[in-house]
């Protein structure tokens, strides 16, 4: 049985992760910044063993057999190891989007988009080569989905309400018996 990943919580200022990563890797992973589409070093990096780290704290964040290729010209993955990533809203760019990011240290790894049909899961972890480090070796570890109920719920917000169905079958309805009666009083009328 795979155990979970150990996932401790580290802190530090901007100054000390800027004396421990590159103007790039600060940018994105501390400031939430993406790499060029297309330019990353693991965009078309598919290793069939090892998995990959948080490049800021080291947390083991996804395993190499997660690793898919979307064609979006970032690193994908399909699932996470469990309880090592973590999401929240972002709203930025006019866009609502699942920002996910390292659970243990907050480090930025991208966006993670649902129900595209990649695989199982459903999700595509759409993350930043600098924000991830790979090592070869494999890992025994618990993987899951990372979008909970609540946040998918969040996310669709009032199209996953089952209100709309409801309100859309009474107006269907209220059609249909609409035209029934016009149908008999013009006939009625001749
Ligand atoms: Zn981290």
């Amino acid at each position: 049985m795979a155990e979970r990943v150990d996932v401790q919580r580290v802190e530090k200022s901007d100054a000390e992760w800027s004396k421990q990563l590159n103007k790039q890797e600060f940018q994105v992973l501390r400031k939430k910044g993406t790499e060029p589409a297309r330019t990353g070093e693991y965009d078309k990096f598919y290793p069939s063993e090892g998995h990959f780290v948080c490049r800021c704290c080291g947390t083991p964040l996804y395993s190499a057999k997660a690793k898919f290729d979307s064609g979006c010209g970032w690193p994908a993955f399909d699932k996470c190891y469990t309880g090592a990533v973590k999401t929240e809203i972002d709203n930025s760019f006019g866009m609502r989007r699942i920002e996910i990011m390292c659970a243990a240290c907050d480090g930025h790894l991208g966006h993670v988009f649902e129900n595209e049909g990649f695989s199982a899961t459903m999700e595509r972890h759409c993350v930043n080569s600098v924000s991830v480090k790979y090592i070869p070796e494999n890992m025994n570890a618990e993987e899951s989905k990372v979008v909970d109920g609540n946040v998918v719920s969040s996310a669709m917000g009032i199209f996953s309400s089952p209100l709309i169905p409801a309100l859309l079958g009474v107006y269907v309805l209220s059609d249909v018996v609409g035209k029934g009666i016009n149908f008999f009083t013009e006939r009625g009328a001749r």
